[in-house]
């Protein structure tokens, strides 16, 4: 091999400060991008026209901003949100919820339907019931109740705690309580209760056995319910819940079922109690026609059981309706391929048509959509707090004379790698990497000429991936190399507490800085939480076509970086657990006014230490006292004089009343 004498140092710098920007943009570079090019490559990347035209843009200074309601022309950028809360002591990682988005999601749910009704001549109402699972949490609920008001809005439950929510707080009583999940007698009871006070209680039993208890119960408190029956329909959903639908379902009546059960009911004397059937194929249901499916097979066994039962009067379709985290509008588990009004317009539809062939009277029809109303009210900013890389930019070499040959060779072939030899020198550099690691191991090289060697190859292969990205097909051998040369990006969060779909289903969310839109993000990073375990990272991102396995982000400069994930309102918040004790964040809500300014209108702290602690029974007297003791113990050993004792103690008190995350060291602190 031939290769060119050394070069001087100084070259290092020029050939490695072309950012690691990707082939189309390397072209776009030599033109000296303009900084609205830049703006325009930074949106198209991250792909926010596509999941977040609707409530979040990024302005001229490429900052994230809230871009609702859509009537006002003003917007806050999140970065000035999360500046303010810090000044007012709520560091990130933060919650911000956006109550306003709930509503306009409602809006856009019933809005739908109505017009969908109004367009296919339906003749009943459409209701939509808000499953509490998705968020549980009081804001939410209250919001949904408030905002969905004019429709009527009712509450899914499914237990007991859930259904003592409901009957507490839903105050219209037309707005329908639907109790699904496993039931007993207690459960039962309060359903009945419920009844009992004029509220609107559907009971959907799920088999035969719960019809017996039910129809027990209702007996001996001599309180006729409304009855629901929940159908395993032989119609799948699709998507990530595809296998636990269909005839594998964990719920509902077969056919045969079915048939029993009427028996019963009509033994008991109380056919006319049977006013509801119920279906629900799967959450996130990806693909219209399985909607359409489903609906169809549910609306025939109505139109069948009407002919016997003159009260059956209602058709609830489920939850299922699909949130489109990555802004492709397919069918992909992150996306769905229709719009709320094709759900609508389907389901109304094929109602209709089935009703009309059966000459039966139309149901009304209920909804149990959750994800679709809760998703996008609520986002997650952290921050990132260091970058850890296996290149770190130009590699220099001292004394080039005077280091082994095997590194000589090394730096020989970092700086000679270019646009011609990349793939041969790319080779090289795998072999002299081995020929280094066994010098080393035989005790012939020494630890610094060891770390040099680390740098140079990993320097080299930067360089070769570079130039292998710019022809248009990358050569294989270098396809993982980009995975392998990401950057871990520490960040203040716990994927277990914050984003645990993104760990136990690997659910994608759109993920990106909130600021600094206006500069090229030079690295490929992915995202390490602070937790101590090799599942607490996101290395999975949204993409139109693909899933990244990186995320293009911008190399830390000393100021904080802050980094969102949108659409964490349904499933995340409530579902967090304690894991290494990090507990909950600081929950934020946020109303933009009439003048587009947004104004924070609720905060709610996040978990201290001791808080996170309590729920594990650990009592900060008893840890502190604990401690003293502690205390007395090691300054016996250690001498730490009598006096300093309860300074150590205050900062351990200091500690019990901090939050569970990283937080700026306050000034003087
Ligand atoms: C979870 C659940 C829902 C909510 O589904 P989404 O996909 O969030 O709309 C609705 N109904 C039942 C019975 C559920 O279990």
């Amino acid at each position: 091999m031939t290769r060119m004498t050394r070069s001087e140092p100084k070259e290092a710098s020029q050939l490695s400060l072309t950012p690691a920007w990707g082939a189309e943009v390397a072209v776009v570079d030599s033109r000296a991008l303009s900084a609205q090019t830049v703006l325009e490559e930074t949106i198209a990347l991250y792909g926010i026209r596509n999941w977040g035209s609707e409530y979040f843009r990024v302005n001229g200074s490429g900052e994230v901003v809230c871009a609702f309601p859509a009537s006002q022309p003003a917007h806050t950028p999140l970065k000035d949100l999360v500046t303010q809360l810090g000044d007012r002591g709520i560091a990130t990682p933060v919650v911000l919820r956006f109550p306003q988005i709930i509503q306009h999601q409602l809006n856009v749910l019933a809005g739908a339907f109505e017009s969908a009704i109004k367009e296919f001549g339906y003749h009943k109402d459409y209701i939509p019931a808000y499953p509490i699972k998705v968020n549980q949490k009081k804001e939410v609920v209250r919001d949904v109740l408030r905002f969905g008001d004019p429709y009527q809005v009712g509450l899914e439950v499914g237990s007991k705690a859930e259904l003592a929510v409901a009957l507490a707080l839903t105050d219209n009583r037309h707005s329908p309580i639907i109790c699904n999940g496993v039931k007993d007698a207690g459960y039962i009871k309060l359903a009945l209760i419920g009844t009992q006070i004029g509220k609107r209680v559907f009971i959907v039993v799920e088999s035969i056995f719960e019809l017996h208890a039910l129809l027990a119960c209702s007996q001996r408190f001599g309180i006729r319910p409304r009855i629901g029956l929940r159908l395993k329909l032989s119609a799948r959903g699709s998507g990530k819940w595809e296998k636990s639908s269909g005839d594998l379902s964990k719920f509902g009546f077969t056919t045969t079922d079915l048939l029993k059960g009427i028996h019963f009911l009509r033994e008991a004397d109380m056919l006319d109690c049977l006013n509801l059937l119920h279906f629900h194929i799967g959450s996130q249901v990806t693909e219209i026609r399985r909607v359409k499916y489903a609906v169809k097979e549910a609306a025939r066994t109505y139109a069948k059981l009407r002919q016997l039962c003159p009260q059956l009067t209602a058709l609830d379709v489920g939850g299922g309706l699909g949130v489109d985290y990555d802004g492709s509008r397919t069918a992909s588990e992150s996306s769905v391929n229709y719009s709320v009004q094709e759900y609508a317009n389907d389901i109304i539809y094929s109602i209709k048509e089935v009703c009309e062939s059966e000459g039966v009277e139309e149901p009304t029809v209920l909804t149990e959509t959750g994800r679709m109303i809760a998703a996008p009210h609520a986002m997650l900013v952290f921050n990132s707090v260091d970058e850890i890389g296996l290149s770190n930019g130009p590699v220099w070499v001292d004394d080039y004379e005077s280091r082994p040959e095997v590194i000589q060779e090394m730096y020989d072939i970092y700086t000679g790698t270019n646009a011609k030899n990349y793939r041969e020198y790319y080779h090289d550099i795998l072999e002299q990497r081995e020929e280094m690691f066994s010098l080393f191991n035989l005790g012939y090289l020494s630890l610094e000429d060891r770390g040099l060697g680390q740098e140079l190859f990993w320097g080299t292969c930067e360089r070769a991936l570079k130039f292998a990205k710019a022809v248009k097909h990358m050569p294989e051998e270098f396809e993982d190399l980009e995975q392998r040369l990401a950057h871990k990006f520490i960040c203040n969060f716990s994927v277990f507490q914050s984003i645990p779909d993104s760990w136990a289903l690997e659910q994608l969310f759109p993920i990106m800085p909130i600021h600094r839109l206006n500069e090229i993000p030079e690295r490929k990073g992915y995202l390490a939480d602070l937790t101590c375990d090799s599942d607490g990272k996101v290395d999975n991102f949204i993409d139109l076509r693909d899933i990244k396995e990186y995320l293009e982000l911008h190399a830390l400069n000393g100021e904080p970086y802050y980094l969102g994930v949108f659409f964490t309102g349904a499933y995340q918040d409530v579902m967090g657990d304690y894991h290494n004790l990090f507990g909950h964040v600081h929950d934020v809500s946020v109303v933009i006014d009439e003048n587009g300014t947004a104004q924070i209108t609720e905060i709610i702290p996040g978990h201290t230490v001791e808080g996170v602690l309590h729920i594990f029974r650990y009592e900060r007297e008893e840890l502190l006292a604990a401690f003293r003791t502690r205390i007395c113990e090691g300054a016996e050993q250690t001498g730490v004089p009598a006096e300093e004792e309860e300074d150590l103690l205050r900062e351990y008190e200091a500690v019990l009343g901090s939050y569970t995350y990283l937080t700026p060291e306050k000034d003087g602190g």
